[in-house]
C-alpha cells in the first residue's frame, strides 16, 4: 500500500510509533524513525534489523526548529522526496491540577503540540514543491472527551486536532492531505504507568470489551497513508472500540 513512499515517524521507538514503522515497512514505505534519544533509536533500529526490517534514525530536539529543519533538509536529500509525515510523538498526564506545575503543563504543550508544528513547518515546503504529501497526527480519545486529570493532556490533544482541521483546509489546494487518529486506552508503556484505578473503569466502559493493540492503531495510519485514503482530509478518525469516556 505505500510502495517506495518516504515516510518519517516521529515517537518511533516504541508503542504505537513502532508498530506504524513496521506496517509502513510490511508495506514497502522506506521508513526514517525519529525518537528522543541516540540510546532508544539505535536499539530500534538493531531490533527491526533483527526481523529484517531496514529503518534509518535520528534524534533531532523536536522543540529546536533550527535542528528539526536541518534533519528534515538532509532526509530530503538523501531519499530525494518526503511523502509521509507522521507526528505521533507524545507524552500524557494524569495529575490533579493544583499538582500540576505551570512547567508541567509548558511540557507537555511543548512535545504533543509545538513539536507538531516544528515537524510540519520544516516538512511542508518540499511537499509543496513535489504537490503532494500526507500528514497524520497522533490525536487521542481525551480529545473528544476530555479526562478527569492532567488536564496539559487533553488540552496539547484538542490543539492537535486543531492544527489538523487548519493544515487540512489550507494545504489541500497543494496537494498535501492532512489527518489524525484518535486512538482510545492502547496497550503501550504510556499506559501501564498509569494507576489501575484510572484505567480500569474505563476498561468496563468500552462497548468493544477491550482495550486497543499498537496494530489496531497502526492499520488506521497505514490506510490515512495510502492512496485509498486519496479523498479523506481533516478527519480526526477514532481508534477506540467506542469508548465514551
Ligand atoms: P509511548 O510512551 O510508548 O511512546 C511515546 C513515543 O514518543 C516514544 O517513542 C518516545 O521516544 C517519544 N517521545 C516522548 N517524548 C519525546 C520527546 N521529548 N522528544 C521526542 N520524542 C519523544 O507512548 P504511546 O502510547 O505509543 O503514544 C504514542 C502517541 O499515541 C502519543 O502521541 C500519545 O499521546 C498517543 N496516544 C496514546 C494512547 C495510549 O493509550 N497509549 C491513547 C491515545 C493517544
Amino acid at each position: 500500500m505505500l510502495e517506495n513512499k518516504v515516510a518519517i515517524i516521529t515517537g518511533g521507538t516504541r508503542g504505537i510509533g513502532l508498530e506504524i514503522v513496521k506496517v509502513f515497512k510490511e508495506n514497502h514505505a522506506k521508513v526514517i524513525l525519529f525518537g528522543s534519544k541516540k540510546e532508544t533509536v539505535e536499539k530500534a533500529i538493531e531490533d527491526l534489523k533483527k526481523e529484517k526490517m531496514e529503518v534509518t534514525g535520528y534524534y533531532p530536539n523536536l522543540n529546536n526548529y533550527e535542528e528539526v529543519e536541518k534533519v528534515i533538509k538532509e532526509i530530503q536529500e538523501k531519499y530525494g522526496t518526503i511523502d509521509i509525515l507522521v507526528n505521533n510523538a507524545g507524552i500524557s498526564a494524569n495529575k490533579k491540577i493544583e499538582e500540576t506545575t505551570s512547567e508541567d503543563f509548558t511540557k507537555i504543550m511543548e512535545i504533543n503540540v509545538n513539536a507538531i508544528f516544528n515537524m510540519t513547518k520544516a516538512v511542508v515546503p518540499y511537499m509543496k514543491e513535489q504537490k503532494k504529501g500526507v500528514i497524520l497526527n497522533t490525536s487521542s480519545m481525551v480529545s473528544i472527551y476530555g479526562q478527569p486529570a492532567g488536564v496539559g493532556y487533553p488540552a496539547s490533544k484538542y490543539a492537535v486536532n486543531g492544527i489538523t482541521k487548519s493544515l487540512a483546509r489550507e494545504l489541500a489546494s497543494a496537494g498535501i492531505r492532512v489527518n489524525a487518529v484518535a486512538p482510545g486506552v492502547t496497550n503501550t508503556e504510556m499506559i501501564a504507568k498509569l494507576p489501575k484505578e484510572q484505567i480500569e473503569p474505563i476498561i468496563k466502559t468500552i462497548p468493544l470489551g477491550r482495550i486497543g493493540e499498537p496494530r489496531d492503531i497502526a492499520n488506521a495510519f497505514l490506510f490515512l497513508a495510502s492512496d485509498m485514503a486519496s479523498y479523506i482530509t481533516g478527519v480526526i478518525l477514532s481508534v477506540d472500540g467506542a469508548a465514551r469516556s
